[in-house]
């Protein structure tokens, strides 16, 4: 669903530009587009808080090449990066979205490559430069760099920048721009330190705020509307349908954590519960079953939850939605990690409405709210998981190591290494992962077999 308000071309942006979004896919505004490009298309010095992923960098960029003229051959741009990485990173935005602004020049200067070549550059002329605080002082020290045109300096990550000690040199380059710039700066956190420098190098900045929100294209959010009544059901015909590797269903109590865990378990899922009644080693316990793909789903509240990093969830449910649209985003962006496209499913009731209106703003997105698809007489049955977990009563005190526990299962190929799983040794205990048709001979073997000289007990946990 687009919001008009989040087109680029409710901006004014030349349609050149407007045609190179649209090649690049980018159909609306994120969060921090929307709310800083109209400031910085009309000038403004803004001080903008936003992580990684919000689309920060295609803020600054838009608003810079909308200003640079490519006629005139000298400076007109800088950004300072903390990293040469992010430098790259950056520079290599700023070319996508100048494609069509032919022969526009970003040159990055960054530390650890030659200084020699850069040199070269910069006197064949730029329009925009991308670099590190401590290599563009360098060229500014050795004359070969000229700020004296710039008509906009863009600070990304200050809080890193100042983290890793570029105050000064930031201070120097900084003296070299004309006063009559346009600043702009970003920064995912916001100390003491940050609006010290915002005061001293921006003049009346407009500060933005954004929720740490995933660009939309990497999560599918669907929301369902159920009664109360028909969630356990929902969250069941979900499952079957979707069949998802792994997934996260986030309650809001731990008596529907438990009460929907128990439900799940009854019907054959591949279930556990993760809620702050558990003991830090069942939650360990639970949370390595889940890592090592023992079992598929978690059942789990907020709290429970926080800290936990897994990587490429298939798909999270909100059972119930979030008191807030904080929570709300945290708990989403859990999935479509490391590239992979993520699915988060909300089921809304009726007592959710104002709830969910102020979601909607929170998102800046209209959503809309779908019947649950009538169930088509589903054959599909719950997917046991992938592996199995075998505990082994032995670990780094007795000298176990992974190789030890891969070594015996993988002997005379009596299990296909292919079928091991993630071994974690611990001082007392080991855990492995073994794919679940391999289970019975794996622990046959790892009870009849002597590791290191010895014979250990082991059960099977799931
Ligand atoms: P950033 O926060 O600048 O690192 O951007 C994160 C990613 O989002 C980059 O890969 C951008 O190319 C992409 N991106 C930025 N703005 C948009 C947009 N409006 N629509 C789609 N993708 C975008």
């Amino acid at each position: 669903m687009t919001d008009s308000s989040l087109l680029f071309s409710s901006l004014p942006f030349s349609s050149e530009q407007l045609a190179t979004l649209e090649t690049l896919e980018y159909t609306q505004m994120t969060p921090v587009q929307a709310q800083s490009l109209p400031l910085i298309l009309a000038g403004r010095d803004v001080l903008a808080q936003a992580q990684t992923g919000s689309g920060k960098t295609a803020a600054f960029a838009l608003g810079l090449l909308a200003k640079v003229d490519v006629a005139a051959y000298h400076i007109q741009g800088v950004v300072m990066c903390p990293t040469r990485e992010l430098a790259e990173q950056v520079a290599e935005e700023i070319r996508r979205l100048a494609r069509n602004q032919a022969n526009l020049k970003v040159l990055t200067l960054c530390g650890g490559v030659p200084a020699r070549a850069q040199a070269l550059s910069l006197q064949h002329g730029a329009h925009i430069i991308v670099g590190t605080p401590g290599r563009v002082l360098d060229h500014l020290n050795q004359e070969r760099l000229d700020l004296t045109r710039v008509h906009t300096l863009v600070l990304d990550e200050a809080d890193r920048m100042l983290d890793m000690g570029f105050q000064e040199e930031l201070d120097k380059i900084v003296a070299a721009i004309p006063a009559t710039r346009q600043s702009l700066m970003f920064s995912a956190t916001f100390p003491a330190e940050i609006a010290s420098l915002a005061k001293k190098l921006m003049r009346s900045p407009e500060h933005i705020v954004v929720a740490e929100v995933r660009v939309d294209d990497a999560i599918e959010q669907v929301f369902y509307q159920v009664s109360s009544r028909q969630r356990e059901d929902a969250v069941m015909q979900l499952l079957l349908e979707r069949q998802p590797k792994n997934a996260i269903l986030f309650c809001n109590t731990k008596r529907d954590t438990h009460e929907l865990y128990t439900v799940l378990r009854n019907h054959q899922f591949s279930v556990m519960a993760l809620h702050g009644d558990l003991e830090q080693k069942d939650r360990e316990q639970t949370l390595m079953l889940f890592n090592n793909q023992s079992v598929r789903i978690l059942v789990a509240t907020d709290v429970a939850a926080r800290g936990l990093d897994i990587k490429a969830l298939d798909l999270v449910i909100n059972v119930n939605l979030a008191h807030d649209a904080d929570t709300h985003i945290h708990r989403i962006g859990r999935t479509g990690r490391a590239g992979e496209k993520g699915l988060a499913i909300t089921l809304i009731t009726d007592a959710d409405a104002y709830k969910f209106s102020l979601l909607q703003d929170a998102l800046k997105q209209h959503v809309a709210l779908l019947a649950l698809p009538t169930s088509s007489d589903l054959q599909n049955q719950p997917q046991a998981a992938e592996m199995a977990t075998i505990q082994i009563l032995g670990g780094k005190k007795d000298k176990l190591r992974p190789g030890d526990i891969v070594g015996a299962l993988t002997k005379d190929n009596r299990i296909d290494f292919d079928h091991v799983g993630k071994i974690n040794v611990q001082s007392q205990v080991s855990y492995v992962a073994v794919r679940r048709n391999s289970a019975k001979q794996a622990l046959t073997v790892l009870t009849n077999d002597k590791l290191k000289g010895r014979r250990f007990r082991a059960r099977l946990l799931t």
